[in-house]
């Protein structure tokens, strides 16, 4: 993807937003706390959701004691059912160990191999939507997959993620463990909570809208970022379920990317419509999850756009300060121990309720 800093034009080079660090230090627009408080919070978070499962534990007249002083502590949200990150960790870990997946090279089949066979050993309704995009570089095969769960209601929410690294950086071991690989094992992990909701329903369907999980191929430019050298996936998708008139089925589409970071801070993004990142900010608020939401704004060109453009409600998902100075972005350094499973819990918390509120609407 590309992105900009506030009110610089399009055209201007990519440059990490003035202000998101300086000298080492967090700063946030609002100016309300520090990476200090920050971090405590967050620790706090973890320590919270694990009280009710210990004081549960111990059932004489302390603990007892104890969990009705927890209980009017602790907020609610701390007893929710969480999503299972720790699973998404791992498949994100499974699928960047494959290396980089730049289109054309080898670790792309193995890619494809690793996402057919996952789906497909689950049963899921899965297609592989197969193309070829004209790149700065020629004529390269590339392929969308699409898992649908079927829904009670007419109407799709669709979630997707890309999961190619760059061609431009093949030579440097780049296997984006943030940047396509985090993202991909969220909405693999999103599937297994869909799938089991499906599977104890009636006619086995979600009580909802449908849910369409899309691991777009192509985001990323193949020489350098422009409207035609790059997102090719998502703008073959969006045109071809233009034609079909899939498209008119969407309520709503919300687009993950980069948000496996340890520390995570997910902007707003400018292209997203509103109603869209309000409704997931009241998700995010529902499990105290508001720190890590839409701090700051940025303008960012990613795979929502095409849908935006032919007027679908969409979301772009994402964290683009990434490592001190945004150095992990497009290196080496992007790997495995610059993300967690706590961010990623938070991810598949939000993303869940978001489709429970816009079943709702
Ligand atoms: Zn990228």
């Amino acid at each position: 993807m590309r992105f900009f800093p506030p009110s610089s034009s399009v055209h201007q080079k990519p440059v990490i937003l003035s202000g998101v660090r300086r000298s080492g230090r967090r700063r946030r627009i609002c100016g309300c706390f520090s990476v200090e408080t920050h971090k405590k919070e967050r620790s706090g978070a973890r320590s919270l959701t694990r009280v009710p499962q210990v004081s549960l534990l111990r059932p004489g007249l302390t603990g007892i004691f104890a969990a009705f002083a927890f209980g009017l502590l602790v907020p609610h949200h701390a007893f929710a059912q969480h999503f299972d990150g720790a699973k998404a960790y791992e498949y994100a870990r499974e699928f960047a160990a494959i290396g980089p997946r730049w289109p054309t090279g080898p670790g792309h089949v193995k890619a494809e191999d690793f996402l057919r066979s996952h789906f497909q050993r689950a049963h899921d309704q899965l297609e592989e939507d197969t193309f070829t995009a004209d790149t700065p570089i020629g004529p390269v095969p590339m392929c969308n997959f699409i898992v649908r769960f079927p829904g009670t209601k007419p109407g799709v929410i669709v979630l997707g993620t890309h999961y190619e690294t760059n061609y431009p950086l093949r030579n440097i071991n780049f296997v984006g463990a943030n940047d396509g690989a985090s993202t991909t094992g969220l909405l693999m992990a999103i599937a297994d909570s869909l799938r089991a909701q499906s599977a104890q329903a009636p006619g086995k369907k979600l009580a909802g809208y449908s849910v369409w999980l899309v691991f777009f191929d192509g985001e990323e430019a193949i020489e350098h970022w422009s409207a035609s050298d790059s997102t090719y996936g998502s703008r073959h998708l969006a045109a071809k379920w233009g034609r079909d008139g899939a498209l008119n089925q969407i309520k709503a589409f919300l687009l993950a990317d980069m948000i496996g970071d340890k520390d995570l801070d997910i902007q707003r993004e400018t292209h997203s419509t509103a109603w869209l990142v309000d409704l997931v900010a009241q998700a995010a608020k529902k499990f105290g999850y508001q720190h890590y939401f839409f701090q700051q704004e940025m303008e960012v060109e990613d795979d929502h756009l095409p849908f935006v453009e032919r007027g679908v409600p969409s979301i772009d998902i994402i964290d683009l300060d990434y490592g001190p100075n945004n150095s992990y972005h497009h290196t080496a350094q992007d790997t495995m121990d610059k993300i967690s499973a706590h961010s990623l819990m938070i991810d598949g918390d939000v993303f869940l309720e978001s489709i429970r509120l816009i079943d709702q609407r």
